[in-house]
C-alpha cells in the first residue's frame, strides 16, 4: 500500500483507520435505502467492502454524483437508459 498524502500519515497509526490507494469505487451497495458497502476495483479485480456505520462520499463535484448514479441514485429515466437498477429516483 502506498501513501502519497503526508497529511494523512500521522493518522494512519490509529487502530480504527486503514487506507487503500489506487482503488476505484465502482458503486455503493444498498440494502433497501441503506448504504451498506462499496464495490471497489483494485488492479482490475472487484472487491466488496462491507460498512458497519456510515459511508462518506467525497469523490469531487463530478464523480460524487456519478458514483451515486452508478449506484442507482439519480433520475430514473437516465438510470434505466443505462440499465442501472433504480434504488432511489432522485432527479435533482
Ligand atoms: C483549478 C482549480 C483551482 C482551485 N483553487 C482553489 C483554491 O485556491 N482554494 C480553495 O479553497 N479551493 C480551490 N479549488 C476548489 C478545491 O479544489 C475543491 O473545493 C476541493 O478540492 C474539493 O475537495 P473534495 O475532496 O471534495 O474533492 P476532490 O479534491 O475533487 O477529491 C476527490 C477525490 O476523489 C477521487 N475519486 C473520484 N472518483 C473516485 C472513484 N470512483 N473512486 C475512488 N476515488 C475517486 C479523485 O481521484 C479525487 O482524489 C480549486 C479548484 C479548481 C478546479
Amino acid at each position: 500500500m502506498q501513501y502519497r498524502c503526508w497529511l494523512l500519515r500521522p493518522a494512519l497509526k490509529r487502530p480504527n483507520l486503514s487506507a487503500q490507494t489506487n482503488a476505484l469505487v465502482e458503486r455503493i451497495e444498498f440494502d433497501g435505502n441503506r448504504a451498506v458497502g462499496l464495490t471497489v476495483n483494485i488492479k482490475g479485480i472487484s472487491h466488496t467492502i462491507k460498512c458497519n456505520k456510515e459511508i462518506v462520499l467525497s469523490a469531487g463535484a463530478i464523480n460524487s454524483p456519478q458514483t451515486l448514479m452508478l449506484s442507482g441514485i439519480g433520475d430514473q429515466d437516465e438510470l434505466q437508459r443505462h440499465n442501472i437498477p433504480v434504488v432511489k429516483h432522485l432527479p435533482g
